[in-house]
């Protein structure tokens, strides 16, 4: 008698409560109840960077719900393998996954907008364009077809062309180049004449030192060292324009997300929104050191690819996103949404940003 009248006096405080607390159906709280949930990853655990960003993330979230919302993390393979992070979360196995959106073109083409296209948004564009130009609520248009609800969650900063085991000094040293590049660059590099592949990271290494692959991009010194491609790559080259702003993504299950309290939603995008500022800055500050290893001890040959190839690879990558553009009505709306944001953000920052970074240089 007493539990009855004790629990008909707790459901009495919840009624008197506005509706904000409310009862769920095993009698506790919403503040009281507690969620377990499940992060994949397309990154081996704690990889440098991209994989410390979902461990922070998962940390956060954790701190900020004060442990009502618990992330496990797993790292590629531990659960799914890497490339099957996106059909994970949108069937619920998992809730939520951290990626690329571009390794997921196979499902939706348009995705590839989300990462960063060639000669597109750098870093700062591209957070400027999906948090306040219209980008993120396309981003969601094209998920919502997979019961997914995607979030920027990470961004590394212009990344590098990459590693070549052969020199590139015209487009003619591109044909029949074997490069692991994903997305549109890698489009771009199949058109002009090499064979692209995807590779997930763990893998890379190997494929470079046994020569299953002449080339290879993966992000910038400060991830590249910690691979080591180094030891099986002869030459470094920049700039990362297929690469100019890569987000990363925190994709969580829309069945999922919609059984959260209001605020442990909050949470999720405030959280998100964090990480994905923290790993830039992180970025910024770790990829001058590791150059400097790279160059200073490792003797690195770091090359710059020619204006001609650069000139030919944006010619290409012009093309293709006109291509990719008519591929559906929301694809056009995407592209041509980027597209606007990218030409007011050049003609602002070629007086700003670049004009600057030239100023700064001018002895
Ligand atoms: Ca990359």
């Amino acid at each position: 008698m007493r539990i009855i009248v004790t629990v008909l006096f707790a459901l009495f405080l919840v009624s008197c409560s506005g509706g904000e607390d409310k009862t769920v159906a095993t009698g506790v709280t919403e503040k009281q109840q507690l969620f377990k949930w499940k992060l994949v990853t397309t990154w081996p655990k704690n990889y440098p960077g991209l994989g410390t960003g979902p461990e922070n993330f998962a940390k956060k979230v954790n701190a900020m719900s004060d442990g009502r919302l618990q992330i496990k993390v797993f790292g590629a393979g531990q659960m799914v393998p890497a490339f099957e992070v996106f059909d994970a979360v949108s069937q619920g196995t998992a809730e939520m996954g951290h990626g690329a959106s571009y390794y997921w073109t196979g499902k939706a083409k348009a995705a590839a907008f989300f990462t960063s296209i060639p000669f597109g948004l750098n870093a700062q564009e591209m957070n400027g364009w999906l948090h306040y130009g219209g980008g993120l609520e396309l981003w969601r248009e094209l998920y919502a077809d997979f019961n997914l609800v995607p979030f920027a969650a990470g961004n590394t900063g212009v990344q590098m062309a990459g590693w070549f085991n052969r020199e590139i000094n015209s487009m003619d040293d591109i044909k029949g180049l074997k490069m692991r590049i994903p997305g549109m660059g890698g489009d771009v590099i199949t058109r002009a004449g090499g064979v692209s592949v995807t590779i997930a990271g763990g893998e890379l290494y190997t494929a470079m030192q046994t020569g299953v692959i002449d080339a290879l991009e993966w992000v910038s010194p400060y991830n590249d060292i910690a691979l080591g491609f180094h030891q099986v790559a002869k030459y470094y080259y920049y700039p990362g324009w297929h690469e100019p702003g890569p987000t990363l993504e925190l994709i969580v299950n829309k069945d999922a997300l919609a059984t959260l309290p209001k605020d442990l939603q909050a949470i999720v995008e405030t959280a998100a929104r964090a990480v994905n500022q923290d790993m830039l800055d992180e970025y910024t500050a770790r990829n001058n050191e590791a150059l400097v290893q790279l160059v200073d001890v490792h003797g690195v040959q770091l090359k710059k690819l020619p204006d001609e190839v650069i000139r030919e690879l944006r010619k290409i990558s012009g093309e293709m996103l006109e291509e990719l553009s008519e591929d559906s009505e929301l694809s056009r709306r995407i592209a041509e949404s980027a597209k606007a944001f990218q030409k007011q953000a050049t003609a602002y920052h070629s007086i700003s940003e670049e004009a600057y970074y030239q100023a700064r240089k001018e002895k």
